[in-house]
């Protein structure tokens, strides 16, 4: 048990004022990663950086690449082996047409008790909140056993280029357990769906529109590929059914294309074409299964549709080579993620929020993927997704956060780290 008067020295060196002015400063910096316009996450780094020295804790910052660095902030609490991990990435995506925005999307304005603008809720504010919770766990001079590492990272909005190089650098090797700060209304995620992502390629021959004959139509085994990948959702959906967090897993063909390149004409027949699908996993799906199963439908639909040919045509009398080919690559593959109910940082995370909110918490999983998914996936570190902002919120035109929940959540991680810290009789 953690004595109340622990707890309350904990919470009272955590200033409100400075988490807001924090996430306003970040907020302020445009770090959409654009090189045509000349931002990056550099300024954003560098003012995480600034704050992290103000504070005397042990920063490294390193360059994953050009005008994108990670900042990587430690401070070793107490003796003790566990090595608690905060995430909180300093990319933020494009504000859109800004003419939308009926704020500033980098003015950081306050209405009410909302803060507005582009990151305020995805992840600046839960970012700023990781970095006060660990300063008010230093200030209030509680024993702890263990390090807190804060990794700052770039690029987790694309291709998740900061928490790869953090792996690669060797910083997650010793980190038993990671909270990563994302927007999730006060819900515990411990789960996360997986992606695997794919092209099927059809080629078959040009050939002008009004003499089909001369040429071999991609169109019908591009029909078929689109009502196979339902057929599969509709398989994945009643053999896996609905997980309690997660939902239901998914097949979705997103980019319907032909022809594969250049100008779609109408009177000519395209001799490639593909089919993007986007496929959304739950834990008991095997992506290796559905690898197998994707491939499979390629060679069955290239199968039918040369026999279709075929069979036309020997009826038309006619002359032609059956090659259509049908081919798949599989462009992305990232596991889901499930931590245990059990581990110490979901109980953590589950007494934070227990005694900050003063409610039951409420467990949930993450539709999308963030730099969490490689640390789990690569190194296996259980990981809790939690934060304040409303979860419909991220990549909106007028994004906000609000600021209470916004306190709110700095408590909830410093108590969190306090908890999971906290010197074990057993040890
Ligand atoms: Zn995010």
């Amino acid at each position: 048990m953690i004595p109340d008067e622990t707890i309350e020295k904990v919470l009272n060196e955590i200033d409100p004022d400075e988490l807001i002015k924090l996430t306003a400063e970040l907020v302020r910096i445009n770090s959409v990663w654009d090189p045509a316009a000349g931002t990056s996450e550099q300024l954003a780094a560098e003012k995480v950086a600034q704050w992290a020295h103000t504070q005397e804790f042990e920063i490294l910052q390193e360059e994953v690449a050009p005008g994108r660095p990670n900042v990587v902030i430690t401070w070793p609490a107490g003796s003790g082996d566990r090595k608690l991990m905060f995430e909180g990435h300093t990319d933020v995506v494009t504000p859109g047409d800004v003419s939308e925005w009926s704020y500033d999307p980098f003015g950081a304005e306050i209405v009410g008790r909302r803060m507005y603008g582009r990151g305020a809720n995805d992840t600046k504010g839960n970012l700023a909140a990781m970095l006060v919770a660990m300063k008010a766990l230093k200030k209030s001079g509680v024993k702890l056993a263990g390090t807190i590492v804060e990794g700052v990272l770039c690029d987790e909005e694309d291709q998740m280029l900061g928490v790869r190089d953090f792996i690669d650098r060797g910083h997650a090797d010793a980190i038993t357990a990671a909270v990563i700060c994302e927007p999730q209304d006060g819900l515990i995620c411990i789960s996360q769906k997986g992606a695997l992502r794919a092209r099927y390629t059809v080629s078959g021959r040009m050939s002008h529109g009004a003499m089909p004959l001369a040429g071999l139509n991609c169109a019908p085994a591009m029909a078929r590929l689109i009502d196979g990948l339902h057929k599969l959702e509709l398989e994945a959906v009643t053999k896996m059914g609905h997980d309690r967090y997660l939902g239901w897993p998914s097949f979705t063909p997103t980019v319907i294309q032909a022809p594969m390149a250049g100008t779609p004409q109408l009177n000519v027949m395209p001799g490639r074409a593909q089919v993007l699908v986007d496929i959304r996993t739950i834990p008991t799906q095997s992506h290796s299964q559905i690898k197998n199963n994707l491939k499979t439908l390629a060679n069955e639909i290239e199968k039918q549709v040369c026999s279709d040919y075929e069979r036309y045509d020997r009826k038309l009398d006619l002359k032609r080579t059956h090659d259509l080919k049908i081919e798949v690559e599989f462009l992305t593959d990232r596991p889901c993620t499930m931590t245990d109910r059990d581990d110490p940082i979901v109980q953590a995370a589950d007494w934070a929020t227990r005694n900050i909110t003063g409610k039951e918490p409420i467990y949930a999983g993450v539709p999308g993927a963030t730099d969490g998914t490689y640390l789990w996936a690569l190194k296996r570190i259980p990981i809790v997704t939690m934060g304040g902002g409303d979860r419909q919120v991220p990549h909106q035109v007028n994004e906000w956060i609000d600021l209470d929940q916004l306190i709110e959540t700095a408590k909830i991680y410093a108590i969190t780290a306090l908890h999971y810290l906290y010197p074990r009789t057993d040890t």
